[in-house]
Order: structure tokens, then C-alpha cells, then sequence
């Protein structure tokens, strides 16, 4: 009956006209993020193609990468900063220039994309990117409109490993809507405005694979980010209008040691 009734409270959300974010928070807790993202994450870390970079072995990375998902929190303007655990992995893979992250915020960060990148501005803006998607809720926004209520509800409780798994891989090549990525790129600017950081970092990422091309990596980012010279333009003009008093020191010293502690 429950089910039933669900079902029908679901469609019947579907004829309003509310915002998917609304009918997102009147069907599904919080809570449901972050059992979804922990089930999630423990699928990618069972995945023996997936290399997780030891922690152990690699602090300073670790360090520096906590350090940077800290300001981003503590910035004031990410909604779930205390709902969510935001817990940050390495993954060892030099090819691929990818950051990605799971409902209720554990974030993935490849060591292909700390590579590529020259400053910790536009690794900030990369990780305020996904932050945001956790943060508002994208990626449980797409399970619900594709799996319903029922089944979200029975991943929550583990009873669903196969789907689990599914999303799990799904998550390495999800395609969010253009407008979820609008407003992903919208956050990360204003996230980073309230921090050290420059908020138009995530626009530098776009703009290097613009000049460069990804070199030896895998376009991951790039299928799953597109249109990369409207985004520069839309995010400076974004980071001109909110007039942050983001500093303009690069920090390139720093960066290049992170860079130097991770395995060659
Ligand atoms: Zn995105």
C-alpha cells in the first residue's frame, strides 16, 4: 500500500508544476543522499579497476586536498556543508582528468586532472563544481526520475547491490542536464567568492583544455562537461558580476608540491 501510495504522491508531484527540487525534497530525506553515496562509494572501491591512491601512503595529498574541500565548506554558502559527510578520495590514474562526486558528498578526485592542472584556484573550482552537484542534489534528482521512490528506497537499504553497482559505474560518465551543470558552475563561483580562492577557478580548467586540448588523457571531464568555451565566458562574467574579494596570488608553489607528492 505504501508503494501505491508513493507511486501516486510521485506522479502526482510530476503534474504540478514545482520545481524538480521541490518534489525532490518532499520525497526524499537528506539522510537518503548520504546512505546512497556511502552504498555508492563502497562499489567503487570494491571496483578492482579503480585504484584508490592510499592514503597512508600519500598524506600530504590528502592533506591538501581535505584542506581545499574545507574552505569550500566553511565558505558559508554550500546548503548540505553539515548534512553530509564530504569525505575525499585520490584515485591513481594519470589518464584520466575527471573529478567526480556521490550523493552526500563523497568526492573523487583522479590524479590525472591534479596533474593537469597548474594551480590550486582551478582545482578549487573543479571540486566546487561537483561539490555543488552533491549539494543540490543532481544526481538523486536523475535516480528518482529514472529508478522511483521504491527502488531509490530499497538502494538506500543496500537491498539493491545490482543497481547499486550500475549507478556506481554510472557515475564515472553521468551526464547531468545542461542546466544542472549551469548551476554547478553558478555554485562553485559562489562558493569560491567566500573563500581564498579565486571564483572563477573552475572557468581555468576549461580554458587550459581549450589551449591544450587533454593531452594524453581521456576527455572524461570533457563528455560529460560540454561546451567549454561558453562556460569560461559564462563563469568570468559571473565571477566579474559578484565582485569577490578573491586573492590573486596563485598559490603555484604549493600546488606544484602536491603535485610532486603523488606517485610519478
Ligand atoms: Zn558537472
Amino acid at each position: 500500500m505504501k508503494t501505491i501510495y508513493l507511486i501516486g504522491l510521485l506522479s502526482f508531484y510530476l503534474s504540478l508544476p514545482l520545481a524538480a527540487q521541490d518534489i525532490l525534497s518532499a520525497l526524499v530525506p537528506l539522510s537518503h543522499d548520504v546512505a546512497l553515496g556511502r552504498q555508492v562509494s563502497s562499489q567503487v572501491e570494491k571496483d578492482p579497476s579503480i585504484k584508490i591512491l592510499s592514503e597512508k601512503d600519500y598524506p600530504k595529498a590528502y592533506e591538501y586536498l581535505r584542506n581545499i574541500t574545507k574552505n569550500i565548506l566553511e565558505s558559508g554558502q554550500v546548503k548540505n556543508a553539515k548534512n553530509f559527510p564530504w569525505e575525499v578520495k585520490i584515485i591513481h590514474d594519470d589518464k584520466t582528468l575527471n573529478a567526480f562526486c556521490t550523493p552526500g558528498g563523497f568526492i573523487y578526485v583522479y590524479t590525472g586532472l591534479i596533474k593537469y592542472l597548474d594551480s590550486e584556484d582551478h582545482l578549487a573550482g573543479v571540486m566546487g563544481h561537483e561539490i555543488a552537484h552533491a549539494d543540490q542534489r543532481h544526481s538523486t534528482k536523475q535516480m528518482l526520475e529514472s529508478q522511483g521512490v521504491q527502488m531509490l528506497s530499497e538502494m538506500v537499504l543496500g537491498k539493491n547491490q545490482n543497481a547499486i553497482a550500475n549507478i556506481a559505474k554510472n557515475l564515472l560518465s553521468l551526464k547531468f542536464s545542461r542546466d544542472d551543470e549551469t548551476s554547478a558552475d553558478k555554485a562553485s563561483v559562489n562558493y569560491l567568492c567566500a573563500t581564498i580562492y579565486q571564483s572563477d577557478g573552475a572557468a581555468g580548467f576549461f580554458e587550459k583544455l581549450l589551449k591544450q586540448g587533454q593531452g594524453s588523457g581521456t576527455p572524461a571531464f570533457l563528455s560529460t562537461h560540454p561546451a567549454p568555451a561558453n562556460r569560461v565566458a559564462t563563469i568570468r562574467a559571473d565571477a566579474a558580476r559578484r565582485q569577490c574579494k578573491s586573492q590573486t596570488v596563485r598559490r603555484a608553489n604549493t600546488y606544484q608540491q602536491l603535485k610532486d607528492s603523488l606517485p610519478k
